[in-house]
């Protein structure tokens, strides 16, 4: 695992519908190890093992991250916008803000009534009240930098801290693309008898557009997706409803509807197996990732979900810790290994 490779990657913008800076950095990553590294016309990045025979694999991690649409620039020159994907408007308050403007990067920060002059019973603002600050003086000059429709997110750096925790506005779902990258180096190393390919998919938070169209292209008889899950290791967090995810407790593997029940029990016996630590996550509908899209391309395919806990979900500081990412990525290589050329997963 590289550091600084991961810091690259989790700093570079890529709200969903504009992916292109991380998937550039993870096919360049991926292009040392894999046989084969490409990207299709909706984003989507893939990189392959070859082998010529038995079931496909495919190791799904979402590379963009929620952010900004630019949607009406006044006449001062302040920019209204819309948020791509589940914001808490809370958290946008105060925030300062890239934009991926014409030329290149925009600053800018989203202003805010001070509290002396709210009345008492004044709400906080919606989004669709707020506005980013640019620092220009005019429509005219706005319009030089950034346009109706340019992209934003949170304008932030990683940074590390004690005990292998990261802190990072993208780790949902950076960490999950990193996590399948990180896993099919695994696999590159030491080769697994089956063909399995990873791709860091486009547009899961809005549409699950890369899903979709990655399944459908690559026709995998078996996936593993990987994303975040809520951790439950915070003040206030309810264990009873989401379960026990904690940062360092290793992988959370989700039982129940999308995941096939073959191989979520194979990755519980591995990972017992080979002493990783997981915790169990529930499923009563949907899983709210990826394997959503994954498990209904053409005539189904045998998903599992392994989550990676995470912090403070769709905030600027969201926070995972590093074993939880290697234990992920060693049991899916592991998993991988174990699968046999004439093994398919149908219900019998
Ligand atoms: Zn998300």
């Amino acid at each position: 695992m590289s550091m600084p490779f991961l810091k690259q990657l989790l700093n570079a913008p890529g709200p969903s519908g504009n992916e292109i800076a991380p998937a550039r950095l993870w096919r360049g990553e991926t292009e040392s190890f894999a046989d084969r590294v490409w990207g299709d016309v909706r984003g989507n990045s893939y990189a392959l093992l070859e082998a010529s025979s038995g079931p496909r694999v495919l190791l799904a991690g979402h590379i963009d991250e929620i952010g900004l649409l630019i949607t009406h620039i006044d006449d001062e020159g302040f920019l209204s916008f819309a948020g791509v994907g589940g914001w808490d408007p809370t958290v946008l308050i105060g925030q300062r803000i890239r934009l991926l403007g014409k030329q290149g990067d925009v600053l800018g920060c989203i202003g805010k009534k001070p509290i002396h002059l709210m009345k008492p019973d004044e709400p906080q603002p919606k989004i669709e009240n707020m506005w980013i600050d640019i620092g220009v003086r005019s429509k005219e000059e706005a319009q030089t930098l950034v346009r109706v429709g340019t992209y934003g997110v949170i304008d932030s750096t990683t940074y590390e801290l004690p005990n292998g925790r990261v802190v990072s506005r993208s780790l949902d779902n950076r960490i999950g693309a990193y996590t399948v990258l990180e896993a099919l180096r695994l696999l590159a190393a030491e080769r697994p008898a089956v063909p399995v390919a990873a791709v860091a998919t486009i547009q899961e938070e809005i549409t699950f557009a890369g899903a979709y169209t990655a399944a459908y292209d690559f026709q995998p008889q078996v996936a593993i997706v990987v994303d975040v899950t809520h951790a439950t290791d915070y003040p206030t967090a309810d264990k009873k409803l989401r379960g026990e995810a904690r940062l360092g407790g290793g992988p959370a593997l989700a039982v129940g509807s999308v995941n096939h029940p073959l191989v979520t029990q194979r990755l519980m016996d591995l990972a017992e197996q080979a002493g990783i630590s997981y915790t169990v996550k529930i499923n009563t509908d949907s899983s709210g990732t990826d394997a959503d899209a994954i498990h209904l391309s053409r005539s189904g395919v045998a998903c599992g979900v392994v989550s990676i806990p995470n912090r403070y979900m769709h905030s600027p500081n969201e926070m995972v810790a590093m074993s939880d990412v290697e234990q992920a990525a060693q049991l899916i290589a592991l998993f991988v290994r174990s699968l046999k050329v004439d093994e398919d997963f149908v219900v019998r």
